[in-house]
């Protein structure tokens, strides 16, 4: 990676503003899943065996226009201060005389959590004048919040325009095991995408296509591009404004895409929906595909064989439904068992690799949803672009 990480600064008895994403799920003013935390703490801890102080700043939610306590971090920063068990002070707000005096108290190794920068409109405005201010409360500014990285944010990005800006370990190896997808990638390379629709991921279809050896493309995206190639899909969810730019790209892929070949065709959309398994040329009428078949699974198996990478964005299938989600798990168990480097682009497919009991297998599940697709579409992540180069 060509962006400094704060182990390429002194940080040594300095204010550290540190960007993490602890926008976590909460019930009852409680943390459920501490997971965002738990990726965060190596660089906490970093930072704080340097003798820093640290500020933490974050978004939680979509608070709707100031302050409001159902969006507040306090609870973040009580799951925080038990994980690295050492008191983690809350402040008011992200900015304001109070909070400028409780970061200009902090003593080395003493840990701030700011208010949700969403109190602010200007947050989401990359007002400058508002990064200015969170920039004036410390001495440098770290980013280890790669989930939020594709949002031109004052906290992400007007922030470090101020600042020296570096990235935290879990933004460096986000950027270190994506970047393999789109960068250099060792071969044979073979991605795999999925997901409801082919519209929102022709960028990344494209910027795939033209690095990997083979493109599996299954799930609601497959249908397009089968129903492109002449199959009738019935019911099956097909986007008819994608059809030329399928048979396009069909076109210029030649042997490189993987279509599924049977399919797991359900009479409607629905858990508990009857279901059976054909060829995809063969779908009866009032019936639509929900999964990719046992024999797309072979196919699949054997397309993987001696990969040396896998990047992956997107479920095969309706994987919500338990009677239509064997096809995206066997994948799942797949990647866990090809010895290749095995790269989850985030989201849906993150899910679906935990809920296989497979994720622990994985090189790297990738914190970033939509942060990870953009990369994946070839795109300069703004809270990337901002940190200064190597
Ligand atoms: P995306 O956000 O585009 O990655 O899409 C994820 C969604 O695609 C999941 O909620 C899946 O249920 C859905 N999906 C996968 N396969 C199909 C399919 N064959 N038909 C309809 N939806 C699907």
């Amino acid at each position: 990676m060509n962006k400094k990480t704060v182990k390429d600064i002194d940080i040594r008895n300095k204010r550290v503003l540190m960007r993490v994403d602890f926008n976590v799920p909460m019930a009852d003013d409680k943390v459920t899943d501490d997971k965002r935390i738990r990726a965060s703490l190596p660089t906490i801890q970093y930072v704080l065996d340097q003798d820093a102080s640290l500020i933490l700043m974050s978004h939680l939610g979509r608070p709707k226009g100031g302050s409001d306590p159902t969006f507040s971090l306090r609870a973040a920063a009580e799951a925080l201060s038990t994980l690295i068990n050492r008191p983690v002070k809350m402040a008011p707000d992200c900015v304001g005389p109070e909070v400028e005096a409780m970061a200009k108290e902090l003593k080395p190794g003493e840990v701030l959590m700011l208010e949700n920068t969403r109190f602010h409109p200007e947050e989401e405005k990359n007002d400058l004048e508002f990064a200015k201010q969170l920039a004036a409360l410390a001495d440098v500014y770290v980013n280890d919040a790669f989930g939020s990285a594709h949002r031109a944010h004052a906290s992400t990005e007007g922030v470090a325009r101020f600042l020296p800006a570096v990235s935290g370990f879990l933004m460096e190896q986000e950027l270190e095991y994506l970047g393999r997808a789109v960068a250099n990638p060792e071969h044979p390379y073979i991605a795999i995408l999925g997901g409801a629709k082919i519209s929102d991921k022709i960028l990344v279809v494209e910027t795939l296509l033209s690095k990997c050896d083979k493109l599996i493309v299954g799930g609601g995206m497959a249908n397009t591009f089968l129903a492109a190639k002449g199959c009738n899909m019935q019911d099956s969810l097909v986007e008819e404004s994608s059809l030329e730019t399928a048979k396009e790209i069909m076109a210029k892929s030649g042997d490189k895409l993987i279509l599924p070949v049977d399919a797991v065709i359900a009479d409607k959309f629905d858990a508990e929906a009857n279901s059976q398994v054909v060829d995809v040329e063969a779908i009866p009428a009032g019936w639509r595909v929900l999964d990719v078949g046992p024999k797309t699974l072979e196919l699949y198996k054997e397309t993987l064989k001696g990969a040396k990478l896998i990047v992956w964005n997107g479920p095969i299938g309706v994987f919500e439904f338990p009677k239509f989600a064997e096809g995206t798990f066997a994948l799942a168990r797949m990647l866990a068992e090809s010895g290749a480097v095995t790269v989850i682009g985030g989201g849906d497919s993150a899910s679906a690799v935990k809920k296989a009991g497979v994720a622990k297998q994985m090189t790297h599940v990738s914190t970033g949803g939509g942060a990870s697709l953009e990369f994946l579409e070839g795109k300069e992540l703004p809270g990337v672009a901002a940190l200064m180069d190597k």
